[in-house]
């Protein structure tokens, strides 16, 4: 984190404004290799590089399947990667994921998982999963600021056309056909993990996804916006730029056939995904290694010899390890490796904005868990505090969300790293006050999150295409790839599977 802080002198109170962001600093210190030569060897059977989901759940894996001779290093001072959160006085907030979907019945693997974190109780006298309610989202869990008023459920319902209406039932009966839709040996078109899928509907994945509502004759605004802010939402990317598969996927992936009676409920917690970032943080208790960059691979005959620079010393140490996991996304792995370089990996950027807001903001009126602002940039904001038992008696908790969506992320996050707090307050408030007119009287402090390389674009040809299978192999069967960057797919499942799918690898199986 590099936090740094600023007053900002306002009419007469101040609002206190602080950036933080992933340890972009010494990431880029990959670019120069500028590092002190290795005065330590360490030994170890299985190395993972990288604290994020996919290497938690790989070291998770592992230590199921009774290996323990291996070691975790992590570049920033805590793991759960983008599945990371924030404190402060009043609350818990994310730093990036917030919510994980009910599963699919298929996925037993993280169904085990969600059993292990007593997420899931057991089964009722039916045979329907009983979860534990106070980990899936309480009501009112969305509301929508549309015409002028906040309406429950995010899809435009009040003073829309009929033929709008019509639309919008049109495109969700199709999404309800892709969903079951399977090829003749039983796989489904879309699924979770992206690698289950069939690739009978790959041609989706050659034309973007507004092409095909346009080739399909959707054409009203209100559903366009939908399924701009729903691609946004999984992606980064709106709808002109993530193919039609993709775009498709975020319906048809999840198939509502597990906890049938929880329908529009999701799983999530104040910090967000980093409560299952904690879950399998366990699997690393005392193996690991915080503050520890890895700039350079070399592999031997019998090893590979890893080095990497401890942060807090400032010294270089060697790990020699049979095998190693680069839990890691492409655009770092190219600078680690001499000679892996991609160039259909490209990252949307993101911007968190937490704020803390005097207890009288919003008056009467309940938030929601996720509140939504119609024609806006970004992404609308998580009530922090919607899963809190107890009745909220200081100030409120808000995470807005905005990703840049562009056909050139690289000028878009070097326009976000140059944005200085007020420029970013300005950002994030021009959303807002369409709903809030008045939330700057209740600011306290503003904390922003940059996420320079937020999530990875699944652009037309990405996801089928011939540079992601290339990414995924293996290396002499001595170096290893997860990361949800390689899935095409930024979302918390398809880590986990990425994981459970490079230790089955590593060990052999
Ligand atoms: C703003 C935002 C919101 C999101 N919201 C959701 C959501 O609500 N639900 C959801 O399911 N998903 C969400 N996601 C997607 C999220 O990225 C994935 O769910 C998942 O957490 C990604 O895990 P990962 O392990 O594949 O990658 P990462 O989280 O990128 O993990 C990679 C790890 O490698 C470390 N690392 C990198 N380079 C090095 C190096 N050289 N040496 C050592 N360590 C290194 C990094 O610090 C990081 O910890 C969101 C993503 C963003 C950006």
């Amino acid at each position: 984190m590099l936090p740094f802080l600023q007053y900002c002198k306002q009419k007469t109170k101040f609002i206190l404004l602080k950036i933080t962001g992933t340890n972009y600093v010494l990431g880029h210190k990959l670019w120069a290799k500028n590092f002190p030569k290795p005065t330590e060897e360490i030994r170890t059977k299985f190395l993972i590089v990288g604290g994020g989901i996919s290497g938690l759940s790989a070291c998770r894996y592992l230590k199921k399947n009774n290996e323990t001779d291996f070691l975790m290093v992590e570049m920033e001072n805590h793991l759960g990667g983008n599945a990371s959160n924030g404190e402060n006085k009043f609350s818990k907030f994310p730093l990036g994921a917030h919510y994980l979907p009910i599963p699919n019945k298929e996925d037993v693997e993280l169904i085990d998982f969600l059993k292990d974190c007593k997420i899931y109780l057991g089964d009722d006298e039916n045979g329907l999963p009983i979860l534990d309610d106070e980990q899936l989202t309480f009501p009112k869990e969305e509301r929508l600021f549309f015409k002028n008023e906040w309406q429950n459920d995010l899809v435009p319902q009040n003073g829309i056309s009929n033929s709008t209406k019509e639309e919008i039932s049109e495109f969700f009966k199709l999404m309800d056909e892709f969903r079951i839709k399977k090829d003749a040996s039983g796989k489904y078109w879309f699924d979770i993990p992206v690698s289950s899928s069939s690739d009978e509907a790959r041609d989706l994945d050659k034309i973007t996804f507004l092409d095909w509502l346009i080739n399909n004759h959707f054409k009203s605004q209100e559903l366009l916006w939908l399924l701009d802010y729903s691609c946004k939402d999984d992606y980064g990317l709106g709808l002109k730029y993530v193919s039609a598969w993709a775009g498709i996927h975020y319906f048809a992936g999840r198939k509502n056939n597990w906890a049938t009676n929880r329908h529009d409920q999701v799983f999530t917690w104040p910090e967000g995904n980093a409560r299952l970032a904690k879950h399998l943080s366990k699997f690393v208790e005392n193996k690991h290694l915080k503050n520890h960059l890895v700039f350079d691979v070399n592999s031997g005959k019998e090893n590979v010899e890893v080095l990497v620079f401890d942060n807090q010393s400032k010294t270089s140490k060697k790990i020699i390890a049979e095998k190693v996991l680069f839990a890691t996304p492409q655009f770092v792995n190219q600078h680690i490796f001499k000679n892996r370089k991609f160039k259909d990996f490209n990252y949307v950027p993101w911007l968190l904005a937490t704020l803390t807001l005097k207890n009288e903001f919003g008056g009467a009126e309940e938030l929601a868990w996720d509140n939504v602002i119609f024609g806006t940039e970004g992404l609308g904001y998580i009530n922090d505090q919607h899963q809190n038992l107890n009745q909220i008696v200081g100030e409120k908790v808000i995470t807005y969300y905005r990703s840049f969506s562009t056909d050139n992320c690289k000028k878009a996050r070097r326009k976000l790293y140059n944005l200085n707090e007020e420029e970013l307050k300005n950002i994030v408030l021009a959303d807002l006050k369409i709903a809030h007119p008045e939330i700057e009287d209740f600011i306290i402090d503003i904390q922003f999150h940059k996420l320079g390389h937020g999530m990875i674009s699944p652009v037309p040809d990405f996801i089928f295409g011939k540079e992601k299978k290339l990414a995924i192999q293996n290396i002499d069967d001595k170096i290893f790839f997860a990361h949800t960057d390689l899935s095409g797919i930024s979302i918390f499942e398809e880590a986990f599977h990425q994981g459970i799918r490079a230790g089955k690898e590593m060990i052999g199986i």
